[in-house]
């Protein structure tokens, strides 16, 4: 079952190959995926020089399929001056106009290459939390190759589990979401891929988590991953009611983020590591936390990341800037040089874990969201949400719906005076955002979920 790479793939890489079946697709030959993950260093062996060439040889072999076969690169090329030789290496990436989810949604087509039906990809779509859903289309191999570099925060992840080559996950997310659609897909088209998964039930974001709990007595999960907030939610409600369940080894999360508080709390009160992954439908696994030092780890061979400040360029380590990413193995919907909205920074020097692979720092919110001024340059929330963070308070929400309106909403731990948290949040917020505003602060019983079952740090209503 899953857990059997470790052990059988010398065996499997010698023997003959495993073909798996697929309606729509041709037979993907499981010795790709061989390659694929017997080729990944998979924990601190990953030597620098290797990986980077490794990385660099997928940014021409994209570039090239980019430049002769998906219509919007060779135009941004061809008006650049651009010839696919030019892109050597993925710092020269950077020659490439970015592109965004703007022009995604208005010419969808283009990004799609020329001599592929859509009938032979496989269509995901963005939750839509922060705008409208995009459709994003995924080749099976390339789904493999991103599903492959998968395996590193795996390997962290499985350094926390008993019996590795035989666990049961809980996933709190959303029915029907991207990673279940690769699964689903998986079962299908590569069933040996599929068998690597571990068991998972899952229950909804939207579930009472009193429910949900009854749930997990009754799956006694070894691990439970999910969007940060519903993850989140569930240990607070443990704790507040202290309702029970038998407790996972391991929690991972991403989508939306886990507060500080929720964080300190599974792994300070209940003594469950947390490990965060960095995660998008247009790219899967960017990146993944190594619990060793800051940051999350970015699979740069799979996405190069960039981050680049207010003028395009990329920017300093430490530098709060947008996050540009190159997915190197889709050849559905190729996007290269790609903003898609988060907000992070490069952390700098080597990981005390050892591995070559770089790491970005995420931070809240969207990278189009700021706080606007009368009069003055927009803040973006994350100025204000590391502070509000130390409050100590469970989790928050800022909304702007107008102009001269903040609200600011608290969750507060039983213990915390609420006047005194009102006067806090206020004065943050004259320190950070504006000397004349007054924040109003409320407290209401839970905070706004999307209807993709996110909870956004910022709403803004302008
Ligand atoms: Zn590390």
């Amino acid at each position: 079952m899953f857990g059997i790479l470790d052990e059988a793939t010398p065996e499997r890489k010698d023997s003959s190959p495993i073909e798996t079946t697929t309606s729509n697709h041709e037979p993907v030959d499981f010795r790709f995926l061989l390659t694929q993950v017997w080729g990944e260093p998979r924990d601190r062996k990953c030597d620098a020089e290797e990986l980077a060439e490794r990385r660099d040889e997928r940014v021409r072999s994209i570039t090239r399929f980019a430049f002769e076969r998906v219509p919007w690169y060779g135009r941004l090329m061809r008006d650049a001056g651009l010839i696919p030789e030019d892109i050597r290496t993925a710092s020269d990436l950077s020659m490439l106009p970015a592109s965004g989810h703007q022009h995604l949604l208005s010419s969808p087509q283009d990004f799609l290459p020329r001599g592929i039906g859509t009938a032979d990809l496989v269509e995901l779509k963005t939750s839509g939390s922060s705008g409208v859903p995009r459709t994003i289309f995924h080749d099976v191999e390339g789904m493999i190759a991103g599903w492959a570099v998968k395996l590193r925060e795996r390997a962290v992840r499985e350094a926390f589990i008993e019996r590795p080559q035989m666990y049961r996950s809980a996933s709190l997310s959303m029915e029907g979401d991207s990673a279940q659609r690769v699964q689903d897909h998986f079962r299908v088209s590569a069933p040996a891929v599929w068998n690597l998964i571990p068991k998972t039930r899952r229950f909804s974001t939207f579930e009472n988590p009193a429910r949900i709990v009854q749930g997990l007595k009754e799956w006694r999960p070894d691990h439970i991953f999910g969007y940060g907030s519903a993850v989140g939610r569930l240990f607070r409600h443990v704790a507040e009611t202290g309702d029970e369940f038998p407790l996972p080894q391991v929690v991972s999360f991403s989508s939306d983020s886990l507060s500080d508080f929720e964080r300190h709390l599974i792994e300070t009160e209940f003594e469950v590591p947390v490990l965060g992954i960095y995660g998008a439908t247009e790219a899967f696994s960017i990146g993944f936390e190594c619990r060793e030092g800051a940051g999350y780890h970015v699979n740069q061979d799979a996405t190069y990341v960039r981050v680049v400040g207010a003028n395009g360029e990329d920017a300093a380590p430490e530098e709060p800037g947008s996050v540009l990413i190159s997915n190197l193995v889709n050849r559905g919907t190729v996007l290269l040089n790609y903003r898609l909205g988060d907000v992070a920074a490069l952390v700098p020097g080597p990981c005390v874990c050892g591995r070559s692979l770089p790491r970005i720092r995420l931070l809240e919110g969207r990278d189009y969201a700021w706080i606007e001024r009368p009069g003055a340059t927009a803040v973006h929330p994350f100025r204000l949400s590391s502070a509000l963070n130390r409050l100590g308070i469970e989790r928050w929400q800022i909304v702007q719906p107008d102009i001269d309106r903040l609200i600011v909403r608290v969750l507060p731990t039983s213990k915390q005076d609420r006047a005194s948290l009102v006067n806090a949040v206020r004065d943050l917020v004259r320190d950070v955002i504006r000397t004349d505003l007054e924040a109003e602060v409320e407290f209401p019983a839970a905070l706004d979920v999307t209807s993709s079952g996110k909870v956004l740090s910022f709403v803004s209503g302008l």
